[in-house]
């Protein structure tokens, strides 16, 4: 019903029945939905987009997540791992762009080796850019110790998916043992957040075994963590990982795009200045995703700027986007797509989040 729609969008709080039915809306409740994220989104973030060109430098990871197409067990997998010079290179081409911001990811790993090459790396980063590159870690689970001096050699967001907020869903879709375990994830979001980090994190949406009120829940518990920054997407099956074993079980995909769009909109209702992510298993689904969920409350976008014969062996799922691209060809075609959003892109500007900022 419309006016019960209209009740629950006037409200500044949803409890998680209302979210589900934010989340089943269809036809014009779906359109009252996004029209209100969009308006949230202009009033306390603007319609401005910053880029993070994401450099995804190495495939190797230690961990064996059910869902993950780089797992440390898939052998179909050709492992690369980015010299440093060709990190920088792609630091210096996101410089050059004006992007302002980039994201080092890669499978996760905690041997001294990888941490220390992570921290002289990040020190040679800003002392190319002159500490104009503002840079976001997505290096999974790590030590207090290890968090921090990787903060102390520069970097200052770090991303950490939750995965789901469920911890029963979160031990499905992960190996049982002491490696992959809820409580230590929660934990090290506590400890980003305790050493000062702006703190992203996000859910997969469409999991097998996940219900809407699981969904409902994932966002109620970003806003009771307090989050500054959230990337989440649709989950999609990989064909080498032990979850595609359910994939009878998941809803269509072009569902849990849509679902994914519901989910950023209600984020942004719910959450008004934090950082959203317009993630790229979005553009997977639909080759406009990622525009789409701008337009519904996004405000974050990640080019890919990984040099352009490494993206094939970055496969989480199937059909990832511009896996052979380079990435100046990605980026101009992006220019283009965001302007007809109706969103200008925050060229040389670190775009942190509004959020931090105000709790600092
Ligand atoms: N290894 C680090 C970590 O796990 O935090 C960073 C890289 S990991 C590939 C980044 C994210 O990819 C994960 O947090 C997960 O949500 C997402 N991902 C992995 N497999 C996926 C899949 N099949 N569908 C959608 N997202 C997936
Ligand atoms: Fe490794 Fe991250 Fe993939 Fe898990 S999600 S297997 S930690 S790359």
């Amino acid at each position: 019903m419309i006016g019960q729609i209209h009740n629950i969008l006037n409200k500044d709080s949803f409890t998680s029945s209302e979210i589900v039915e934010l989340l089943e809306s269809e036809g014009e409740n779906r359109t009252l939905l996004f029209k209100k994220a969009a308006e949230i989104k202009e009033k306390y973030v603007g319609n401005i987009v910053y880029y993070r060109g994401l450099i995804e430098f190495s495939n190797i990871c230690g961990k064996n997540c059910e869902y993950c197409g780089i797992r440390a067990s898939n052998i179909n997998v050709d492992r690369y791992n980015l010299t440093d010079d060709e990190i920088l290179g792609a630091v210096s081409f996101a410089l050059e762009n004006r992007y302002a911001s980039v994201v080092l990811q890669a499978g996760e790993l905690a041997n001294e080796v990888f941490i220390d090459r992570i921290e002289k790396l990040l020190l040679k980063i800003k002392e190319l850019t002159n500490n104009e590159i503002g840079i976001t870690l997505s290096l999974g689970e790590q030590t207090e110790e290890t968090y921090k001096r990787w903060m102390i050699a520069g970097a200052h967001r770090y991303l950490l998916r939750i995965e789901s907020s469920n911890s029963e869903i979160y031990k499905k879709i992960h190996p049982d043992n002491p490696n992959h375990n809820f409580e230590t994830r929660l934990n090290c979001l506590k400890i980003l957040k305790k050493l000062g980090y702006q703190v992203g994190t996000g859910v997969m949406i469409g999991l097998p075994f996940q219900t809407y009120s699981d969904m409902a829940n994932d966002l109620l518990f970003m806003r009771e963590f307090d989050i500054d920054m959230c990337g989440m997407g649709p989950y999609i099956e990989h064909s080498d990982t032990p979850l595609y074993r359910f994939k009878n079980m998941l809803e269509p995909k072009e569902k849990r795009f849509d679902l994914a769009l519901k989910m950023i909109a209600i984020l942004r209702i719910l959450m008004k200045d934090i950082n959203i992510a317009a993630a790229t298993a979005l553009q997977a689904i639909d080759p406009m995703g990622r525009e789409k969920a701008i337009k519904v409350g996004a405000n974050i976008i990640m080019p890919n700027i990984t040099p352009g014969k490494y993206r094939n062996n970055y496969k989480l799922y199937e059909n990832k986007p511009c896996t052979d691209e380079d990435a100046e060809d990605c980026s101009s075609c992006l220019e283009a797509r965001i302007a007809l959003t109706g969103n200008e892109i925050g060229y040389g500007e670190w775009g942190d989040s509004k959020h931090y900022k105000r709790n600092k």
